[in-house]
């Protein structure tokens, strides 16, 4: 299979038909179909490009759409896009098999995103900014070329709050990810429907249903994001004494007070004029902020 062929789904195999009565495959479909709800993620004619690297993410994402697609009130098309990176040994062939097992359209896409990291990365440098970077415009470019106006990404709760503590604890930033948003070259709309499904019920669903993962065999895998795994070691304690702290910090990206925060381009008076900042605060005495929040 080369990148210019598209699969088509013959439609005589129903994707999914196996899952349909396990009881956490429909607590995960009822999250996805809240976030759709939510966050307006499907229209009806809308024609979605499907990310699947061969991860548990990325297949669940698939079939719980496909589900979605064949009961819902609106009519729209999935495409799943794989993008090889190149990385010696990663099993596309295994990928693909899923594919056509359900009987899903899909698209192969090769690349040669391996040989430029080797050539283009610093010494030092991570190779999974520069290998996401690649991706996402290997993906942006697929569905554009599939003639898609959306792109579906595997990211769940945890790579939420996880993302949301890392940027405020390393980047000295408030901000995660969104469930829906344009993307930079202003064409696909990049959205995220499993955001509000937690990734250990991603787990044991992918264990019950036995797919397919397959490893990314990047020179990297197992060992890159150790801050992300410090996130989540640390998310983990603190569940031990706080167990819905995960649905709190997620809840709290959509519970956003300005008025309460020290942003200054967030300070508009009610006609929505920015109003000049008059935060005049000695640092010394910023813990005492904290009793007015
Ligand atoms: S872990 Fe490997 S495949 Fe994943 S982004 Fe990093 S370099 Fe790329």
């Amino acid at each position: 299979m080369n990148g210019s062929e598209i699969v088509k789904n013959t439609g005589h195999i129903k994707p999914a038909a196996e899952f349909r009565d396990n009881r956490l495959f429909k607590k995960l479909r009822h999250g996805v179909g809240k976030a759709i709800a939510d966050f307006d993620l499907i229209e009806n004619g809308d024609r979605i490009a499907v990310a699947v690297s061969g991860g548990k993410d990325s297949y669940t994402l698939l079939l719980l759409l496909e589900d979605l697609r064949r009961r819902a009130p609106v009519s729209f098309e999935l495409i799943a896009v794989n993008i090889d990176s190149g990385y010696p040994g990663y099993r596309t062939d295994v990928i693909e098999e899923f594919f056509q097992k359900n009987g899903f359209a899909y698209r192969m896409v090769p690349s040669e995103h391996y040989d430029i990291i080797k050539e283009k990365r610093r010494p030092g440098s991570s190779y999974c900014s520069i290998c996401s970077r690649l991706k996402r415009g290997a993906l942006y470019e697929a569905a554009q070329t599939l003639g898609c106006n959306k792109l579906a990404l595997g990211h769940h709760q945890d790579d939420f709050v996880e993302t949301l503590l890392l940027n405020q604890f390393f980047v000295g930033s408030l901000k995660s990810m969104a469930a829906t948003m344009l993307a930079d070259n202003g064409i696909i709309t990049v959205i995220r429907p499993l955001v509000y499904l937690p990734e250990e019920d991603i787990v044991t669903f992918s264990r019950q249903a036995e797919l397919p993962v397959v490893c990314c065999c990047c020179p990297v895998c197992g060992t890159a994001d150790m801050q992300r795994k410090r996130m989540k070691r640390l998310l983990k304690e603190l569940q031990a004494d706080i167990p819905h702290v995960k649905n709190s910090l997620l809840k709290a990206l959509s519970n956003v007070h300005p008025r309460h925060l020290l942003d200054s381009s967030l300070r508009r008076d009610t006609t929505g004029t920015k109003r000049s900042v008059d935060l005049h605060v000695n640092p010394a005495l910023l813990p005492d902020l904290d009793s007015i929040i």
